[in-house]
C-alpha cells in the first residue's frame, strides 16, 4: 500500500481504579473514527491507548477490595483492553504504566532530561489534594470548599517533593496556543486553557513520598525516598507508546502525535503541564488537543451512588458495537456534552441503521440476485444516473472536510445523508417491477453500496467490512469510493441483512 505520510493519535490513558463506564466507550469510539478515517486515506497510523496505574486511587481501590495493587490494575487493565477490542478501537500499541520494559526506561529518560535543564527542585510543600483528580488544588480554587470534579472534601499534604517549574514556560506556551501551534478543539477549550495561562501558573510538584506513594510508582532517579507523580509518568505514555526510551527510530518517525483526545475535565494536563514538560524536553508539541465532554445517562450524570454507570460490554453484547458506535457518534455532540439513552440507540439503531443504510443494502442486493444472477449489470446510464453517481464524490469530499475540521458527528450525518439519497433513488426508479431502467438503476445502486462499504469505514467499521465481504471487495482507500471498483459481471456474495431491528421495550 502507498502511504501518504504517518499521523499519530493517542486516546487518554484512563486511571484502572474501577471497570471501563460508557465515558470511556465514546472516547475509544471518537479516537477510533479519526485513526480509521486517516488509514483510510493512506496514512501509515498509530494509535495508542493504555491504563493508567501508578496512582494513589489504584492503591486506595486495591485496598478496598483487599488485593494487591498490582492484581488490581492487572484485572482492570484486562477489562479496558476488553472494551476497547469490543467497540473496535484500533490501537497498535496498549501501554500499561506498570510496564517496566515498555514504560519506565522512557520516563526515566524523560525525568533525567528535564532535570538536566535546571527544571526540577525539591521543596517543602503543604496543600489540598485530590485523590480522585490525583491533583493539588489552589483554595481559590475550589468556591465550595469541594473538589469541582467530584465534589468531595480534598485531603491537607506536607511533604518535600520535587517540582517542575512550570512557571517558566507561561509565556511560551500563550504564545504556542494563540497562534495554533498546539491547537486546541474546540475553540471554547482554547480560551478556557488561554485564560489559566494568564491567571499565571505556578510550578507543580512532580514526585510523592515513597510512604504516600505506599511505594507504588516509578522511583525518581537518585532519589529513593520518593515516587514519580503519576500524571508525569502517565503523559509520558503518550512517548513511551512509540517507543521513546526503546525503539527511537520508530518515535523519530511518529513524534510529534498529531492528535491527543481527551475528556475536559483533564484539559489542563494535556494543554498546560504536558507541552510544558515538552517544551522543557526539548521535544515538538502535538499538533492538536481534541477535548471532548461528559456523557449523562437519561439526563442524569453517570455515579456510583445513583447506580446508573453503564456498562459499555453489556451494550455491544446486546446490540453490537457498530449499533453503539454511531448512537455515540451521532448521538452525542462531538466537542460537547451529551446525553445517552439505550431507548435512544434502539430508535437510531432501528429508523436509522436499519430504515436507511440496511434497507438500501439488502434491496440492491436482492433485486441483482433475483433479476440479474447477482451479477453486477451492465448498462447505458441516463442523466439522472450521471446526477446520482456524482454524489459519491462530492459526499466523500464534504465528509473529508468535517473529518479534517473533526466534526465526526457532522462527518457522520453526511453519510447517512449519502445513504438516504441512494435509498430514494432506488425507491423512486422502482426497478422491482420497472423493468425498462431495472439494469442501470442496479449497477448504480452498486456503485453506491461499494461507495458506503469504504465511507463508513471510520464511524461503523464491522459493518463496512462485512459489505466489502459480500461485495467481494479488495481493501480500498478513501479515493477509491468514486471508482467502478465492481465491473458488470462481478459476482456478490448473497444478500444479507446488515442491523437487525431491535424490539422497542416500553
Ligand atoms: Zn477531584
Amino acid at each position: 500500500m502507498i502511504t501518504n505520510g504517518k499521523f499519530y493519535l493517542t486516546t487518554a490513558i484512563p486511571y484502572v481504579n474501577a471497570a471501563p463506564h460508557l465515558g470511556h466507550a465514546l472516547e475509544f469510539v471518537q479516537t477510533d473514527a479519526i485513526a480509521r478515517y486517516w488509514k483510510l486515506r493512506g496514512r501509515e497510523v498509530r494509535l495508542v491507548t493504555g491504563s493508567d496505574e501508578n496512582s494513589l486511587k489504584n492503591v486506595h481501590a486495591a485496598e478496598e477490595k483487599g488485593i494487591s495493587t498490582g492484581k488490581l490494575c492487572g484485572e482492570n487493565a484486562a477489562a479496558f483492553k476488553g472494551m476497547a477490542d469490543a467497540v473496535g478501537l484500533s490501537y497498535t500499541s496498549f501501554m500499561r504504566t506498570s510496564d517496566r520494559k515498555g514504560h519506565w526506561p522512557g520516563i526515566e529518560g524523560l525525568w533525567k532530561r528535564i532535570s538536566g535543564r535546571g527544571d526540577l527542585y525539591k521543596k517543602k510543600y503543604k496543600g489540598l489534594y485530590c485523590v480522585g483528580c490525583e491533583s493539588f488544588y489552589e483554595e481559590s480554587e475550589l468556591p465550595d470548599g469541594v473538589c469541582p470534579e467530584h465534589g468531595k472534601k480534598l485531603e491537607e499534604i506536607e511533604e518535600e517533593n520535587y517540582f517542575f517549574k512550570l512557571s517558566r514556560y507561561g509565556k511560551a506556551l500563550e504564545e504556542l496556543i494563540e497562534k495554533d501551534e498546539m491547537l486546541i478543539l474546540p475553540e471554547a477549550r482554547k480560551n478556557e486553557v488561554l485564560g489559566f495561562i494568564r491567571g499565571g501558573l505556578k510550578d507543580f510538584s512532580v514526585s510523592r513520598s515513597v510512604s504516600r506513594a505506599k511505594g507504588w510508582g516509578l522511583p525518581v532517579p537518585g532519589d529513593p525516598s520518593q515516587i514519580m507523580y503519576v500524571w508525569f509518568d502517565a503523559l509520558g505514555t503518550y512517548l513511551t507508546g512509540i517507543g521513546y526510551g526503546t525503539d527511537e527510530e520508530e518515535f523519530g518517525k511518529f513524534w510529534p502525535a498529531d492528535v491527543h483526545v481527551i475528556g475536559k475535565g483533564i484539559l489542563r494536563f494535556h494543554a498546560v503541564y504536558w507541552p510544558a514538560m515538552l517544551l522543557s524536553a526539548g521535544l515538538p508539541l502535538p499538533k492538536r488537543v481534541f477535548v471532548h465532554g461528559y456523557i449523562s445517562v437519561e439526563g442524569r450524570k453517570m455515579s456510583k451512588s445513583l447506580g446508573n454507570i453503564v456498562d459499555p460490554m453489556a451494550l455491544v453484547a446486546k446490540y453490537g458495537a457498530d449499533p453503539l458506535r454511531y448512537c455515540l457518534l451521532g448521538g452525542v455532540p462531538t466537542f460537547s456534552d451529551g446525553d445517552f439513552s439505550e431507548k435512544e440507540l434502539v430508535a437510531r439503531n432501528n429508523n436509522e441503521l436499519v430504515a436507511n443504510l440496511g434497507n438500501f443494502a439488502y434491496r440492491t442486493q436482492k433485486l441483482i440476485e433475483k433479476f440479474h444472477g447477482n451479477a453486477v449489470p451492465d448498462a447505458e446510464l441516463d442523466a439522472e444516473d450521471g446526477a446520482q453517481l456524482a454524489k459519491i464524490g462530492e459526499y466523500a469530499g464534504r465528509i473529508s472536510a468535517e473529518m479534517e475540521k473533526y466534526e465526526l458527528r457532522r462527518g457522520l450525518e453526511l453519510l447517512m445523508e449519502l445513504s438516504s439519497s441512494f435509498n430514494k433513488y432506488l425507491s423512486d426508479r422502482e426497478p422491482w417491477k420497472n423493468e425498462g431502467k431495472r439494469a442501470q438503476t442496479l449497477y448504480v445502486s452498486s456503485r453506491g453500496l461499494s461507495a458506503l462499504a469504504i465511507l463508513s469505514g471510520p464511524f461503523l467499521p464491522f459493518t463496512a467490512e462485512k459489505m466489502g465481504r459480500g461485495l467481494g471487495m479488495e481493501k480500498a482507500l478513501w479515493e477509491d469510493a468514486d471508482k467502478e471498483l465492481l465491473r458488470p459481471g462481478a459476482k456478490l456474495e448473497a444478500p444479507q441483512q446488515l442491523f437487525k431491528k431491535i424490539e422497542e421495550k416500553r
